[in-house]
């Protein structure tokens, strides 16, 4: 299993490929979830490293979702999914989407524009502006925490003209 995201990501090579590994957003979360807890699910909350899946459990409100767990330890309790408290947690958009924008800035040596990335991902060019601002924010955070990752050829610099407007 790769040890990181940027890891993970790099192994995909080609668009086949990487149409077969973001297939679905069951697969797509699975996949992040490896790659933001490779030694295991760890609560974002207080660090706790003993979890429960509440998938298909009544919650009270409704059945939880795939995905959601909740911290084991008694003080904390606390309700989470892979991107909790993360910087993809603030839009609702597909896993996919954001795998597909990962992997698209690995593979451009020369930066990606949010309008570029806008026009492939088909999304708004505002969202896809947001987008490239939170990938960089996971990924200095991955760098920070991985402490070895090389990002050289992670674009370092993105037209940042936000849409008129
Ligand atoms: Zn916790």
């Amino acid at each position: 299993m790769p040890e990181t995201m940027l890891a993970a990501l790099s192994s995909i090579r080609t668009v086949d490929e990487m149409v077969e590994a973001f297939r679905d957003e069951e697969h797509c979360r699975r996949l992040l979830e490896t790659m933001v807890w490779p030694d295991g699910r760890i609560c974002p909350a207080c660090g706790y490293k003993r979890s429960i899946a509440l998938a298909g459990r009544d919650t009270g409100k409704r059945r939880a979702r795939p995905g959601l767990y909740q911290c084991s330890s008694g003080d904390c309790r606390f309700q989470f999914t892979v991107t909790t408290h993360t910087p993809l947690h603030s839009t609702k958009l597909p896993l996919r989407v954001w795998l597909k924008a990962m992997w698209l800035l690995l593979q451009s040596d020369k930066g990606l524009s949010s309008v570029r990335l806008a026009e492939t991902l088909g999304v708004s060019q505002p969202t896809a502006w947001r987008m490239g601002h939170a990938l960089r924010l996971m990924v200095a955070r991955e760098n920070m925490l991985a402490g070895t990752v090389e990002i050289d050829h992670f674009p370092s610099r993105w037209k940042t003209q936000k849409a008129a407007g």
